[in-house]
């Protein structure tokens, strides 16, 4: 049985769009599991930490048969073992970060994971680009179409197509 995950990804340190382009290959290598959509790439400016590069930000759909917790702890081997990805200020500069936003219509919320992702209905940087592949798409706790939510943003963080 497959199902369709939605990944946010991205980078504020080194080559940022190689940096996406090798994450989503390597998401796309995962067993059970391939890229279905990817977005444009997006050039945002940062939140909650505002003192760091500019980010580059996509989202990927992924048709997968891997369960929800295996996805995220694959999620974060690419992140730790392929980009030797530290953790040091949250939400600080990062080479990668992925995130898993939503796992078909699932709702989880235990110590390791959170879904759908607790901060994505409020971010420019993932709703944006996650219009541009599901627009149509309802947030499963919401209620909404991704493009209402998106619609409803007041913020005036910057996030420019490259
Ligand atoms: P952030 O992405 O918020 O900047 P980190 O990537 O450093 O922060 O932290 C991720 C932590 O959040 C991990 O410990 C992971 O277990 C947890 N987590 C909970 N829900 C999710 C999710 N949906 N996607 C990714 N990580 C999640
Ligand atoms: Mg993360």
């Amino acid at each position: 049985m497959e199902t369709d995950a939605y990944i946010a990804l991205g980078s504020n340190l080194g080559d940022r769009e190689v940096n996406l382009l090798t994450a989503v290959a390597e998401i796309g290598r995962l067993p059970d599991s391939r890229v279905t959509a990817l977005s444009p790439f997006y050039e945002t400016s940062p939140v909650g930490v505002s003192d760091q590069p500019l980010f580059f930000n996509a989202v990927l759909r992924l048709a997968t048969g891997l369960a929800p917790h295996v996805l995220l702890t694959r999620l974060q081997y690419i992140e730790n073992a392929i980009f030797s990805r530290t953790r040091t200020i949250r939400w600080g500069p990062r080479v990668i970060d992925l995130d898993l936003l939503l796992y078909g219509n699932e709702v989880i919320d235990d110590e390791a994971l959170t879904v759908p992702h607790p901060r994505m209905m409020e971010r420019r940087f993932v709703l944006q680009p996650l219009c541009d592949i599901a627009p149509d798409l309802v947030h499963p706790v919401l209620e909404r179409r991704m493009t209402e939510l998106l619609a409803g943003l007041t913020g005036d963080e910057i996030v420019k197509r490259i």
